[in-house]
């Protein structure tokens, strides 16, 4: 059985600063586009997941997941796939709907380290907003858009958990503003969820298995 978990829609939060001693070993994050990004959007997006994840004590590496050699070993990672066009080419006036904007896969009840997220969507929901803010601005704005529904997805992951927050990055469903806004954080529910509920590390896993 596979399934899949789903973000979109509504809400305002409180913004979460408390930051923790100790931090984990980082994460590997192995990443695939299906087209490759524009550089802009690629470190908008990776420094807004350092962002959020960074007062909770989470780091990352971020890998290519087709460069890898596959004798990488990482005592914890996650493999994202980015799908559709990563850039902001093509924007039109009218922000536009279409299913999730990420997900992460499940099996038999279990949540699997592998998340999608789709550019496609993600630019198409928050393309008005681009619209109104300067060009030169705009790959920053998406790619950090990019990085938020990235950073809720791999809370599923290293929270092990398919339950939402009320409100926050880890709430069900986003609007706009969430994603555009100048700062969007976890509750501190959800933040020591994540300190505390990390699913049990994955031995020897190697990219080359996957
Ligand atoms: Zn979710």
């Amino acid at each position: 059985m596979k399934l899949v978990l789903f973000c979109l829609l509504a809400g305002v939060f409180p913004g979460w600063s408390e930051t923790r001693g100790a931090t984990f070993a980082p994460i590997a994050l192995y990443t695939q586009f299906q087209q490759a990004p524009p550089e802009g959007v690629l470190q908008a997006l990776q420094d807004e997941v350092e962002w959020i994840m960074a007062p909770i004590g989470l780091r990352f590496e971020w890998r290519d997941l087709g460069r890898t050699g596959g004798h990488e070993v990482s005592a914890e990672l996650a493999v994202v796939a980015f799908k559709g066009r990563c850039d902001v080419a093509g924007l039109m006036t009218h922000s536009r709907f279409e299913g999730a904007l990420g997900w992460t896969h499940v099996s038999d009840g279990q949540i699997l380290p592998f998340t999608d997220v789709s550019c496609d969507r993600v630019r198409d929901f928050v393309q008005a907003g681009l619209m109104a803010i300067r060009a030169e601005d705009r790959e920053e704005k998406y790619g950090r858009a990019l990085g938020r529904v990235l950073a809720h997805e791999l809370y599923h992951i290293f929270a092990n958990t398919m339950r939402h927050g009320s409100m926050g990055v880890a709430k069900e469903s986003y609007n706009v503003q969430d994603l555009l806004t100048d700062d969007f954080q976890f509750q501190a529910k959800e933040s020591r969820m994540l300190q505390t509920s990390r699913p049990k590390p994955a031995a020897e896993s190697t990219a080359g298995s996957m």
